[in-house]
């Protein structure tokens, strides 16, 4: 039955690429599916506003990458939240992703140690992350349940971490590429901007039997038990060796639309795309919300933020300050 999502499909892949955009895609033939995530303006001008130093700006641009590619995958209306939080120098990482369209998001860090880093020439994610979690939340507000999915990083990348979640806990064969770059332009224009983009691909097969993913480890067997090794599935050794040859170029380059990229590697087994949904960087806080946590606070935590008679909160996803009067945000009981 013909879905309403399904654009028109083009003969000739699109020569443009459409910045800040996730297209998602079927390859039918090999019963996979995906999408790819391509960021201009909305990475730029989240990783822009913050002036992080280098490294660090590049491993948020890969978790945006990542928050937006996930987060745009769920079928529910509400907040993903997609968080690091490890023993690097990068000792934060927040993605916020606000469905249908919003991303915003910020890191913590150290900035000594990531001079240190810088100095010794260790600025890779491994380097920069250390150990710890990765955590996946969903906040479908109100009384809707805070789905927590987690996943340790053990000194590997934010793909390594991806690739272990959709493995352990979807148990879905899935394949993450994350791409970041600084375009350096000579224009006049600005001297450098951000890019960035990804490619998610999965494995879901129509017939269950073929659904099944190996067998990690024998866990509670009887000892000397032969682990149950299962062979993977052909069209999926055949998705992820095509997923295996793009090249962080191919995912960031405005030459290479997505469509393009997708062609390149699926023309063989015919690729279908869908509609392509947009994202951009906005921030959701508000004056309205900022009083309302104030106002959750004990009067004493209150009293301890009050500087100079006032109190004065900063957003960290956008930097944006709110002042109030202690009595404006006062709760009922403490009146
Ligand atoms: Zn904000």
């Amino acid at each position: 039955m013909p879905s309403p999502d399904i654009a028109i499909p083009t003969r000739a892949p699109a020569e443009v690429s459409a910045d800040d955009t996730i297209l998602p895609f079927e390859v039918a033939a090999l019963d996979l599916r995906g999408r790819v995530i391509r960021l201009g303006p909305a990475v730029d001008a989240i990783l822009s506003d913050h002036g992080y130093p280098e490294p660090v700006a590049k491993l948020l641009g890969e978790a945006i990458v990542l928050g937006v590619m996930l987060g745009s995958s769920l079928k529910f209306e509400g907040r993903f939240i997609l968080q690091t939080q490890t023993d690097g120098p990068v000792r934060m990482l927040v993605v916020d992703y606000m469905t249908p369209d919003k991303v915003r998001a910020c890191a913590r860090f150290e900035k000594d140690r990531v001079a240190e880093a810088i100095a010794a020439g260790k600025v890779g994610a491994p380097a920069l992350l250390g150990r710890g979690h990765l955590a996946m939340t969903i906040d479908q507000g109100g009384d809707m349940s805070r789905y927590q999915g987690l996943v340790a990083l053990e000194g590997g990348t934010l793909e390594d971490a991806a690739h272990e979640y959709f493995l352990r806990s979807e148990q879905i064969p899935t394949r993450v590429r994350l791409a970041v770059a600084e375009e350096f332009r000579g224009d006049g224009g600005p001297k450098h901007r951000w890019r960035a983009g990804g490619i998610l691909l999965q494995f879901v097969p129509r017939a269950p039997e073929r659904a099944r993913v190996p067998d990690l480890h024998p866990g509670d067997a009887p000892e000397g038990t032969v682990p149950h090794v299962m062979p993977e599935d052909d069209a999926w050794v055949e998705g992820r060796s095509l997923i295996a040859t793009v090249e962080d170029v191919e995912l960031i380059d405005p030459e290479v639309s997505s469509e393009r990229l997708l062609y390149r590697l699926f023309h063989e087994r015919g690729v279908r795309v869908f509609r392509n949904t947009e994202v951009r960087a906005q921030c959701s806080c508000s004056r309205e919300g900022v009083e309302t946590m104030l106002r959750r606070f004990s009067k004493d935590d209150r009293d301890h933020m009050v500087e100079n008679g006032v109190i004065s909160v900063t957003c960290e996803f956008c930097n944006a300050t709110y002042v109030f009067q202690p009595a404006d945000v006062a709760d009922d009981k403490s009146e």
